[in-house]
């Protein structure tokens, strides 16, 4: 055991190499995505226990835990209770009162307790009559010069796994891999920075010895995580320039122009013009087009394919959703039919002898026969979709996808162009973490004749109106979406503080409505309006039920749908003229803007609802973020403001219900507790310029090593 923990311990060893953990305990960390001793120290408290919240007996908490600190007044008698059960009785005191202190099946703590001795309990005060009384407290001896750490970590728990033995587990990992762990950041850049080591932060994530290391270590992990995304970012778009791309010079958009309903808007022609002059070089492209939700970015898309097809090259389109790849494919594949180009929808519902089919006509050596454009999700991705003749791949709503899937996107189609499209507006400080070298085209003008969506923000006292107006829409033909926050996320609980709590607003606590579950509210919805149709969409849902959901929305055969925020990206109903949002106050600004996006599509006019909790309650931060919303109709200047007020996390998130945030990969763990983005930045500054000198990070094996861990981790490929 000993030579094997010399040798061979890191930080991929599984967790089994630990004393204690078995087959048993493993596939109970397997649950929560934890397999290696790495994953395991990895996993950050998701809040922590306030203990520094000190009271006096008069004034504890009545809605949770918090801390007293009492002197013990009376020796502890031991009671025995039949079936050798026994409990353990002492009362202590401070300024304010006296309160009767219980353990149960403790004896052995009767000696630990000497009358006069003090100590910082932590637990919940309960008052009888003028007494109090605390059971099974948390005691931890207190002396007036040494004070003892205010935050305990609480860890995400999962069924079969205790927090204090995730707790012990984490510290037995940590002992083992302190000593052979060297710090990867170099140390003139922590030196730089102003940044904690490695070995540092981690203790002190898990265990704070005070509330100015765990600031400390929190911005060394946030610094991390997001160098290692900047790293991710800059190695994934370092596309050869070399030359070797397919010239598509003859590319004639008539045809398509023809089957239009409508003309194209000046920044459109501008963005195809782009394009176009991208595409006639044999240099690949790498440009993004970035406009706001509804400024028509999929007819430039279509423009770039027709164009690559035209050339006798195959044009592919991925789409971060399938619900988003069906849409594109039905509106795509009449138009280039039209014209008379084949087009199929490869996703990962799609039946493996269609899936076989479409690989085959993809790979296709004979022009005649092979398939010209494919339209799909990350199944593109997978293992055997070659392309006989790749000439453009477009992905939409490109920050979506996986920092490990746009790698192997450029990987696998080294020579390709590449068009990105991107509605959500990012700000300026983010476009090159998240854009890299891409070139940009910014279509900053809608067509004509968009109205605006007016927007209110309306707390729980509008509840009978907002049904009234429901009902009104729906009969008088239109559509509504009510969007609830994902349910999975597990909630802080009253007395217990957040990293992004103690960081925004130190560790004052502000009051959080309760989360509109999805589910029980759309049964609800059901009762208070049985005549309609009313559907429900979840991102834990099959794709064959989400999208049969979703056509019988688009197709009027429901009313009203309640989702979570899967419909987030791209989707187009264009009678839906009323988009409410429950909880408003968990969104981020930039989604707001993208959910009341996706009503105003059509002729209608629309309405966006924020509802939030008794507005009281809330803090001002969050009404003003509100208010925003009801006056400011630009992305950009939202996603502006959005950076300010949350930080830069709602940018970076890799998916649209959040589900791949714990997946591990490049999901960020820390940084989106209210990080800042002057610490992105300046990790963004650091990985170019480290790169510029050393592409392949030859000089920094450690720091090569840990992204290799990072970059490894497949994050949800559909084969
Ligand atoms: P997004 O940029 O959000 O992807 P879409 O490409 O889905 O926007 O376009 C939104 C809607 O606007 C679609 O119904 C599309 O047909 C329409 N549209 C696009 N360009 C124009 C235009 N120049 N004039 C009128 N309608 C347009
Ligand atoms: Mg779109």
């Amino acid at each position: 055991m000993a030579d094997l923990r010399n040798e061979q311990i890191t930080e991929r060893s599984p967790v089994t190499v630990l004393g204690g953990v078995g087959k048993a305990r493993a596939a109970y960390y397997a649950k929560l995505g934890i397999f290696t001793l790495g994953d395991l120290i990895a996993h950050y408290p998701r809040a922590y226990e306030n203990r520094g919240d000190v009271r006096l007996l008069a004034d504890a908490r009545t809605d949770g835990k918090c801390a007293v600190i009492l002197t013990v007044a009376t020796e502890p008698k031991s009671v025995r209770l039949r079936s050798h059960k026994s409990f353990l009785k002492f009362r202590a005191f401070d300024d304010s009162g006296s309160c009767e202190i219980t353990y149960f099946n403790q004896d052995y703590l009767k000696s630990r307790f000497p009358v006069g001795s003090v100590y910082r309990f932590f637990g919940k005060v309960e008052r009888v009559g003028k007494r109090y009384a605390m059971t099974a407290p948390v005691a931890e001896a207190w002396t007036e010069h040494t004070p003892l750490p205010p935050f305990c970590a609480v860890y995400r728990m999962t069924e079969g796994l205790s927090g204090a033995q995730i707790a012990k587990d984490i510290a037995a990992a940590r002992m083992l891999l302190e000593p052979i762990s060297e710090d990867p950041l170099p140390i003139e850049l922590r030196e730089k920075r102003g940044l904690c080591t490695r070995a540092f932060a981690e203790r002190n994530i898990h265990s704070p010895v005070d509330y100015h290391s765990l600031c400390t270590a929190r911005k060394r992990l946030v610094y991390d995580e997001f160098f290692h995304f900047a790293l991710g970012a800059a190695m994934t778009y370092k596309r050869a320039k070399a030359h070797g791309a397919p010239t598509c010079e003859n590319g004639d958009i008539t045809p398509l122009l023809r089957l239009l309903p409508y003309r194209l808007t000046r920044a459109q022609e501008r963005a195809i013009a782009d394009i176009r002059r991208d595409m006639a070089c044999d240099v690949p492209m790498s440009r993004i087009v970035v406009g706001d939700v509804g400024c028509g970015k999929t007819v430039c898309a279509a423009a770039a394919m027709l164009i690559a097809v035209q050339n006798g090259r195959q044009a592919a389109l991925m789409a971060p959703t399938e619900i988003l790849a069906r849409q594109h494919y039905e509106e795509l594949s009449a138009q280039f039919s039209a014209m008379g180009y084949s087009c199929e929808l490869l996703i990962g519902a799609t039946t493996a002898a269609q899936k076989r089919r479409i690989k085959a006509a993809l790979a296709e050596q004979d022009p005649q026969k092979r398939l010209q454009v494919v339209i799909g999700t990350h199944a593109l991705l997978s293992d055997g979709v070659e392309f006989a003749a790749p000439g453009l791949v477009v992905t939409d709503e490109q920050h979506r996808f996986g920092a490990r899937q746009r790698a192997r996107l450029s990987e696998k189609n080294a020579h390709a162009h590449l068009l990105v499209m991107s509605a959500t507006p990012i700000p300026r400080s983010l476009a090159l973490v998240l854009y890299g070298d891409l070139e940009l085209s910014k279509i900053d003008e809608m067509p004509p004749g968009r109205q605006r969506v007016d927007t209110f923000a309306v707390d729980e006292s509008y509840r009978e109106r907002l049904n009234r107006f429901i009902e009104k829409q729906v009969s008088e033909g239109g559509q509504v979406y009510i969007v609830c926050p994902a349910v999975e996320e597990e909630e802080a609980a009253p007395d217990e503080v957040t990293l992004s709590q103690i960081f925004e607003d130190g560790v004052k606590q502000e009051v959080r409505a309760p989360l509109k579950a999805a589910v029980q509210y759309a049964k609800d919805l059901e009762s208070v309006f049985p005549n309609l149709g009313i559907g429900f969409l979840h991102g834990r849902m099959k794709s064959a039920e989400k999208d049969r959901v979703m056509q019988a929305f688009a197709q009027n055969e429901i009313q009203i749908l309640v989702s979570t925020t899967v419909i987030e990206v791209g989707v187009n109903v264009p009678n839906a003229s009323l988009m409410i949002v429950e909880n408003a106050e968990r969104f981020g600004l930039s989604q707001l803007h993208q959910l009341r996006g996706r009503v105003g599509r059509g002729s209608r006019k629309s309405y966006c609802v924020l509802v939030t909790a008794d507005t009281g309650a809330l803090g001002e931060k969050s009404l003003a973020r509100l208010r925003t919303m009801r006056t400011v109709y630009d992305g950009y200047t939202i996603a502006e403001e959005d950076l300010t007020q949350r930080g830069p996390g709602d940018f970076l998130s890799t998916s649209a219900d959040g589900a791949v945030r714990q997946s591990g990969g490049l999901s960020f763990r820390l940084a989106d507790a209210g990080a800042d983005v002057s610490l992105l930045t300046a990790a963004t500054e650091d990985a170019r310029a480290m790169l510029a000198e050393d592409a392949a990070l030859n000089a920094y094996p450690l720091l090569k090593n840990r992204l290799d861990a990072v970059f490894s981790v497949e994050d949800g490929l559909i084969s």
